[in-house]
């Protein structure tokens, strides 16, 4: 039996030298606003939308390398941006395997309490943001209310046990292409 996947977006927002990260309130770790893709909405459009609902600060996805935007056909014919990472992670092996366990003994399966939507594994688009708002953090009710700017110095160093390995790897990757975008 295979995981069920979740598709997910995220965004990096690199400004003036910092990247804004959010401390997840499952994981206790920092990542990237983002959050799953719902029905009918493109992977680009969740990551605006879950920036916009976790820290309040607008934000545009810019692709993370040359796309095809300027040759699509007509208006049923789009390109969209580029993420820079599409990462594939467990976020609850428990819940898999009490699927498992409940498809075998044909019992109800009941998910682990934190991850109550049934969540076992991510497939995660990662997209680059750029403010185009005001800078004024303010997550809506429910967030996390842990939000803030980091130097990569800062996360190389005593927050590094505060980031999985995988978003340790994008938030490099994230600072080495913005540099393109502070023109
Ligand atoms: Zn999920």
């Amino acid at each position: 039996m295979k995981p069920k996947i979740c598709y997910t977006a995220a965004a990096h927002l690199v400004h003036q030298g910092k990247i804004l990260l959010i401390k997840h309130k499952k994981f206790k770790q920092w990542l990237g606003p983002g959050g799953h893709i719902d029905e009918n909405e493109l992977a680009h459009e969740t990551a605006v939308r879950e920036f916009m609902e976790e820290t309040g600060l607008q934000v545009k996805i810019v692709s993370a390398y040359d796309d095809l935007s300027g040759q699509a056909t007509g208006a049923d014919d789009l390109f969209h941006p580029m993420p820079f990472a599409v990462n594939e992670h467990w976020v609850c092996r428990a819940n898999y395997e009490e699927r498992q366990k409940a498809v075998e003994q044909n019992l109800p399966f009941i998910p682990d309490k934190q991850w109550s939507k049934g969540c076992e594994k991510h497939f995660n688009f990662s997209y680059l943001a750029k403010l185009v708002g005001p800078l004024e953090i303010k997550p809506a009710a429910g967030e996390s209310k842990e939000v803030r700017f980091f130097t990569l110095e800062e996360l190389e160093g005593s927050y590094r046990s505060e980031l999985a390995s995988s978003i340790f790897a994008e938030v490099k990757q994230a600072f080495e292409l913005a540099k393109s975008f502070h023109s």
